[in-house]
């Protein structure tokens, strides 16, 4: 019998994680089917209680349910439970392990297509939810420095305060000067957000060596890439993140390494497809 993956979400149609994890299942050889497991908030305990049957290796978690998902499994541990977030679900003989693969997933990215070691570095942080808090814990472990903006300034205090030191909330707009890599972990800039066209921050103050990273990932060149590619600076996109992430959820439910080349691959093909296909 073929065994069982999916993601768990509301919405999930557009989700890029099934093109990409049946590509590496089926590359490796394993009989595993890769499924989009669509799951308003009221089905969340069913579905995650489906997760325990022996042909279930687990789950992605996405929007609106990483936090939801928590009271619903056994064990959830290390970054998980700091961040307060699940992104991946693992079924052990029925029990259900909670891990967090996005903020490692944003280290791995920057150190395998950046070539950039966040230890000692200093990082501006745009926004204040989810992404931002995963991705501020695995800098801090990774002994880098974080200062967080946000439009509703807060939140960034609330982020700051619960990471605890050297993460701090910016008062005002940031001056850029001081930064070795700035991340866009806001909507703005995204297909279908709030702000499309939209720059997170202005650029004029960034010194020459700034790493502007973007994890929006549609459309793959947002336009605060583009602006910051314009000013001559290095940059790095979303894509990358998704896929590592990805991958390491793919080692937790197998046990062997993921083809990451052949993930970004598939990844990068659907995105194409989706291109070609808009009106
Ligand atoms: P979230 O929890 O909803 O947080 C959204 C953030 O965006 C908040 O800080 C919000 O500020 C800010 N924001 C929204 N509209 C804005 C506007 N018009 N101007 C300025 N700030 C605005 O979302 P999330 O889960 O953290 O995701 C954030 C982005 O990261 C999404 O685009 C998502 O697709 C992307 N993402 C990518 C990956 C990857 O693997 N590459 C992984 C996770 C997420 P307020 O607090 O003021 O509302």
């Amino acid at each position: 019998m073929s065994r069982r993956v999916g993601i768990i979400g509301h919405p999930v149609g557009h989700s890029l994680s099934p093109a990409f994890q049946q590509a590496a299942f089926s590359h490796s050889g394993l009989d595993v089917v890769y499924e989009r497991w669509e799951t308003p908030l009221t089905s969340l305990p069913d579905r995650v209680a489906s997760l325990r049957a022996p042909e279930v290796l687990g789950a992605n978690v996405t929007v609106p349910h990483k936090e939801h998902v928590i009271p619903l499994l056994d064990e959830v541990g290390g970054l998980a439970a700091r961040a307060g977030a699940v992104n991946t679900i693992v079924n052990r003989e029925g029990r259900l392990f909670g891990f967090n693969t996005d903020g490692p997933g944003f280290i791995a990215a920057l150190r395998n297509e950046a070539a950039f070691e966040p230890a000692g570095r200093s990082f501006l942080l745009l926004g204040a939810g989810g992404a931002a808090r995963g991705i501020a814990l695995a800098l801090l472990e990774a002994r880098a420095t974080v200062d967080i903006w946000n439009r509703t300034p807060g939140r960034a205090v609330a982020l700051a305060r619960d990471l605890g030191a050297p993460a701090r909330a910016l008062a005002d707009p940031p001056h850029l000067a001081s930064y070795d890599c700035l991340v866009n972990c806001t909507t703005v800039g995204m297909e279908g957000g709030p702000d499309p066209r939209g720059l997170p921050c202005p650029l004029e103050t960034a010194g020459p060596a700034l790493l502007v990273v973007d994890i929006v990932y549609t459309p793959r060149e947002t336009p605060l890439l583009r602006r910051a590619a314009a000013r001559g600076l290095r940059t790095l996109g979303g894509l990358p993140m998704l896929i590592y992430q990805g991958a390491l959820a793919f080692e937790l439910w197998t046990g062997i390494p993921a083809p990451v080349d052949v993930m970004f691959r598939a990844a990068e093909n659907e995105l194409a497809r989706r291109e070609g296909a808009a009106p």
